[in-house]
């Protein structure tokens, strides 16, 4: 094995400031729950490793006030929140409750508290438990480098399978997520062969925006689907299907079928193609059901992982 050279950041200015230099040929680690496997099985051999985990300005959970009037309030997670970290926040809980159910869905406990929310955008795992939640949420990524920030919509940072909009001189420094509105109802549906220490077969993030007078009717959806594709995707078909429409047993039906014609599953040691497209459909139509139901709003389901 070729010798790596690691730089343990002292500072962000001096992350950055590495990266600059040597960012073509570094990875960065984080928790390690991800490359320190790649680098062990030398699916990774870097020259060089930048150590940030003990950045603690990343570490950061906070909410700021709106960007403009009528928008929501958003809470800003660092990236070097863990799974463990969003799980427990009670900002996370109460602003993002989609995120935090996701998270617990994650690994195992000693993974929660080492794997970071940042750590599980930037490896870009089609089966990435935060990504669905992160993408249905709107979640915007902000990249820091001696350039200054640049942000990026979740939705177009995805670039292909574990390929992402980062540049290599980037960190991914902070991800930002609207916060919760009243009249919001999410849900996490993951299936996967065990309910621990199990990757996902096809998952799916859902919020809706209900209407206030009618309790049943969907006004907007955000609805995103991992596993499903090369990477994690916006279902817009199964969100057009529902929007503006009582969420009945016509309505969950188009929408379960519509979710078709938008994914492109494979074949793989954890399940067939064919499985995956019948398993969306049946979680699709599990998640609007349960979110049909008015007494769900603001219910946290956390690690309710589907089998
Ligand atoms: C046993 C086991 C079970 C697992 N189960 C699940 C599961 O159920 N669901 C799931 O989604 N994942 C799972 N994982 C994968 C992993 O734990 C997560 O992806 C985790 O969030 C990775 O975070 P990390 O901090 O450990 O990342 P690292 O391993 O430190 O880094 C991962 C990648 O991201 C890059 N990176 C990290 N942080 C930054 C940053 N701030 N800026 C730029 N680049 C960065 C690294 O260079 C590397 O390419 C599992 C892993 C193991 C070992």
């Amino acid at each position: 094995m070729r010798p790596l050279e690691l730089h343990i950041a002292t500072s962000l200015p001096d992350a950055l400031e590495y990266l600059a230099h040597y960012g073509e040929e570094t990875a960065v680690l984080a928790g390690g729950t991800d490359l320190i496997i790649r680098i062990r099985s030398g699916r990774e051999v870097p020259p060089r490793v930048l150590d940030i985990s003990r950045l603690s300005e990343l570490r950061v959970i906070r909410e700021e006030p709106p960007g403009g009037p009528g928008a929501a309030s958003v809470l800003r997670l660092g990236a070097l929140v863990t799974h463990s970290g969003a799980v427990e926040s009670p900002q996370t809980r109460t602003h993002v409750p989609l995120l935090a159910e996701a998270c617990a869905t994650i690994g195992s406990p000693q993974i929660r508290n080492l794997g970071t929310l940042g750590g599980n955008c930037v490896t870009a795992s089609r089966a990435g438990d935060s990504l669905p939640a992160l993408m249905a949420l709107d979640a915007e990524m902000v990249l820091l480098s001696l350039a200054g920030e640049r942000r990026v919509k979740m939705a177009e940072f995805f670039t292909g399978p574990r390929t992402t909009a980062r540049r290599r001189d980037e960190l991914l420094g902070h991800i930002l997520v609207p916060a919760r509105t009243p009249d919001e109802r999410s849900c996490y549906l993951k299936l996967s062969q065990r309910k621990a220490l199990a990757i996902s077969v096809v998952s799916v993030a859902f919020r809706l925006r209900m209407d206030a007078k009618a309790p049943r009717r969907c006004n907007q959806a955000a609805i995103a689907l991992g596993n499903l594709a090369p990477t994690v995707i916006r279902a817009r078909a199964v969100e057009e299907a529902v929007a503006g429409r009582e969420l009945d047993e016509a309505t969950i039906a188009r929408a379960a079928e519509a979710a078709l014609s938008e994914v492109s599953p494979r074949d793989d040691v954890r399940a067939s193609a064919e499985y995956r497209r019948a398993m969306v459909q049946a979680l699709v139509r599990r998640g609007l059901k349960r979110l049909a139901d008015p007494a769900a709003a603001g219910r946290l389901g956390l690690g309710r992982a589907e089998q």
